[in-house]
């Protein structure tokens, strides 16, 4: 299914025309499709239907409310990193029943919201993370439900950015140090140790490395119930790759088809984090052409959209389609597409051929995850609007940002 296509010229997100949602809600303006969310979602969830799993949707890959709320129509748990994304799932009305707490740096204050509310597991990155949440947990009286989270060095073979489960990542505790720190969680007040936990990277693009991490979890699985811990859950993260150009991960249902046949007949409840792969292609960056710079050396489309908009070209050096809204029967050029931002970094798309004039729209493709939540007021520019298109209907979910709310909470020296 494709949700966003061209329908009588015109380039649509589900049945409604770009063209008629810059005009209404202006530009930079990320869209998102209703119907691709549920999609995503569902074949997810059918390949998992075999098993005993719950997918928890990775918050920071995009936290607008509207669209958290409808995950959690569908039924989905949650992954956070932060008691921000806390408030967020709760606001949204999601389950903490079903949201496990991630993230090497939790405060205090996080455990306290955590604990409150009643997660269903802190994935706990350290020593000293365990410690001070069996004393938080003890000082009011309740029981930390916990998994470690287990670095597996194994080589997710994506973006060194984005790989999290190396020996050399600060993510995670080192193999050899697992076994030794659960022995000491189940004795620690406080605490129940119910799972383990591992997360090896993103945008990962084959299943081989998910199954040599679970492989290696499952050995410390055996090692654990042979000390007497036996554990509920495994929860093996996110990091399934989607297609921005020519990759070509493996569908939800073959990636997790080869998980589930790693796991044989265990008994054990799986989790899953996704994030990317749920919402990656659910959405589109709009922009407008605000001029064209033709030089000796390369020619340039200035949109209006920028690096603070999209951080992904910029830190990650990624690759978006860019399609042009209405199609243009001008002879193509070769093209950088670049935002107004004082940096040479700032930039969307490079080496493109387009046939574009100033105040023609272009849509940036695949920006539904890492696109708004990694979005900044840099060079005081506030942020782009959110629309989420069901239908024939397209919603505001979030209203571009106003300039005076950007330094509205500064205060002048007396
Ligand atoms: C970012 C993150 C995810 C989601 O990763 P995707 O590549 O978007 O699926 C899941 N779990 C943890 C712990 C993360 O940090």
């Amino acid at each position: 299914m494709n949700f966003f296509s061209y329908q009588n010229g015109t380039l649509c997100a589900e049945k409604v025309p770009l063209d008629a949602m810059a005009a209404r809600f202006g530009t930079p303006c990320y869209i998102y499709s209703r119907a691709a969310l549920e999609s995503a979602y569902r074949e997810f969830e059918l390949a998992c239907a075999e098993r005993d799993t719950l997918i928890c949707y990775s918050v920071k890959a995009n936290s607008n409310l509207a669209l958290l709320n409808l995950l959690a129509r569908l039924g989905s748990g949650f992954d956070i990193v932060s008691g921000g994304e806390l408030a967020r799932v709760l606001a949204a009305g999601g389950s903490a029943a079903k949201t496990v707490f991630s993230g090497v740096g939790k405060s205090e204050a996080e455990m306290h919201a955590a604990l409150e509310a009643g997660v269903l597991c802190f994935n706990v990155e350290s020593e000293g993370e365990l410690d001070r949440l069996a004393a938080v947990a003890n000082s009011v009286r309740k029981i930390a439900p916990v998994s470690l989270r287990v670095n597996p060095d194994v080589d997710p073979k994506t973006h060194p950015y984005i790989a999290t489960g190396l020996r050399e990542s600060k993510f995670g505790i080192p193999y050899d140090e697992a076994l030794p720190l659960y022995r000491k969680a189940a004795k620690l007040a406080g605490l129940r140790v119910v799972g383990i936990d591992v997360h090896i990277g993103s945008q990962i693009v084959d299943a081989e490395p998910f199954v040599a991490a679970l492989g290696k979890m499952l050995e410390l699985v055996d090692a654990l119930g042979a000390t007497g811990v036996h554990l509920d859950h495994v929860d093996l993260g996110g990091g399934l790759g989607i297609r921005y150009r020519d990759e070509a991960p493996p569908a939800a249902r073959d990636y997790l088809g080869e998980l589930f046949r790693r796991l044989g007949s265990r008994k054990l409840r799986i989790l899953f984090e996704p994030g990317r792969s749920l919402v990656g292609n659910i959405g589109i960056l709009l922009t407008r052409v605000e001029y064209l710079k033709h030089g000796a050396a390369k020619n340039f489309v200035v949109t209006d959209a920028a690096m603070n908009d999209l951080l992904r070209p910029a830190l990650y050096d990624a690759w978006h389609d860019v399609l042009p809204v209405a199609r243009r029967g001008d002879p193509a050029r070769r093209y950088d597409v670049v935002g107004p931002v004082c940096e040479s970094a700032d930039f969307l798309a490079r080496e493109r051929l387009l046939a574009v004039a100033p105040g023609d729209l272009l849509a940036v493709m695949s920006a539904g995850a890492y696109g708004m939540t990694m979005s900044s007021n840099y060079n005081s520019r506030p942020r782009p609007a959110e629309v989420i298109v069901d239908g024939e209907t397209a919603h505001l979910v979030r209203e571009r940002e106003r300039v005076e709310s950007l330094f509205a909470s500064e205060r002048l020296l007396p």
